[in-house]
C-alpha cells in the first residue's frame, strides 16, 4: 500500500488544567490514505477538535507520533509546523473565519501572503480568482462576506483552503452553521474535490446525515477510536465514480 497521507501512532494529548490533567486523547492510531474522505464522529468532549488541531499542525501531541506525508511532524517547532501547515493543509471551519472588511478575492489570497518564496501580487490575484471560479464564485470576487449567503461564504472559505493546492483538507463541522440544502451543496463540493483532484478530506461532524457522504466513518469517544468502518458514500456527483474505499470493502467481503 502507498504511504498514508496521515499516520497517527498511539497519539496522546494531556491538557494541564490547574492541578488536573485532562486526558483528551488516550492513544489514537489512524492511517488515512490519499483520496479518502473520512468523517470523524463522536459526542461533545470526545477529543475530535483536539485530534483536528494536531492533524492541522496547530498543536502537538503529548505522546505518540504524527506522520504527515511520511514526515514526522510531532516534534517540530511552531515555525516549522506553520510552514508545513501552509503548504500542505487547507482548513474549513464551522464559522467560515473570513475577514469581514475584505473582498472574497482578498480572503482567498490570504494563505498566499505567507508563501516563501514570495508570490507576486498579480499571481496571487490570478490564483485566488481561479480558486473562486473552481467553486462557482467567479462572479462574486469583489463581494464582502456580509454581501454573501452562508453557503457562499463557506465556498469562499473552501476556495481559500484550496489556493495553496493542499494534499489534505481538514473541516471541523463545516456545515454546522448552514441549512440542510446549503450543507448538501458544501458536501457536494467536498466530494467533487476528492473525486476530481484526489484530495484527502478529514471532516468532523456530529450529524449522521453528513457522515453518510464520507467513504469512511471513524467514531471517537473519551479520547479513543471506538469504531472505524468503510462507508458506501451517498453520492452527490452526477457521474458518481466508484469510491476506492467502497470498492475495497466490496472486494474484501466478496
Ligand atoms: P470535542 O471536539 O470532541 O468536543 P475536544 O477535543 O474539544 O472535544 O475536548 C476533549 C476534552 O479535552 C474535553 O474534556 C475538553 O474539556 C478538554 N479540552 C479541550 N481543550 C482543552 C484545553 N485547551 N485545555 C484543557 N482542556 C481542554
Ligand atoms: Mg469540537
Amino acid at each position: 500500500m502507498s504511504m498514508p497521507v496521515v499516520s497517527l501512532q498511539n497519539l496522546k494529548k494531556i491538557y494541564k488544567l490547574g492541578d488536573n490533567d485532562v486526558h483528551a486523547l488516550r492513544g489514537v492510531s489512524l492511517d488515512v490514505e490519499a483520496g479518502e474522505f473520512v468523517a470523524i464522529i463522536g459526542p461533545s468532549g470526545s477529543g475530535k477538535s483536539t485530534m483536528m488541531h494536531i492533524l492541522g499542525c496547530l498543536d502537538r501531541p503529548t505522546e505518540g507520533k504524527y506522520l504527515l506525508n511520511g514526515v514526522d511532524v510531532s516534534g517540530l517547532s511552531a515555525d516549522d509546523l506553520a510552514e508545513i501547515r501552509n503548504r500542505q493543509i487547507g482548513f474549513v471551519f464551522q464559522g467560515f473565519n473570513l475577514l469581514a472588511r475584505t473582498s472574497a478575492l482578498e480572503n482567498v489570497e490570504v494563505p498566499l501572503l505567507y508563501s516563501r518564496p514570495v508570490i507576486p501580487p498579480a499571481d496571487r490575484r490570478a490564483r485566488a480568482g481561479k480558486a473562486l471560479q473552481a467553486i462557482g464564485l467567479g462572479d462574486r470576487t469583489d463581494h464582502h462576506p456580509n454581501q454573501l449567503s452562508g453557503g457562499q461564504q463557506q465556498r469562499v472559505a473552501i476556495a481559500r483552503a484550496l489556493v495553496n493546492e493542499p494534499t489534505l483538507i481538514l473541516a471541523d463541522e463545516p456545515t454546522g452553521n448552514l441549512d440542510s440544502a446549503t450543507s448538501i451543496e458544501v458536501m457536494r463540493i467536498l466530494q467533487e474535490l476528492r473525486a476530481r483532484r484526489n484530495i484527502t478530506i478529514i471532516l468532523i461532524t456530529h450529524e449522521a446525515e453528513i457522515a453518510a457522504y464520507a467513504t469512511r466513518i471513524v467514531a471517537v469517544r473519551d479520547g479513543v477510536i471506538i469504531s472505524d468502518t468503510p462507508n458506501e458514500p451517498k453520492s452527490l456527483l452526477d457521474d458518481a465514480p466508484a469510491a476506492p474505499m467502497a470498492a475495497a470493502a466490496r472486494a474484501a467481503s466478496a
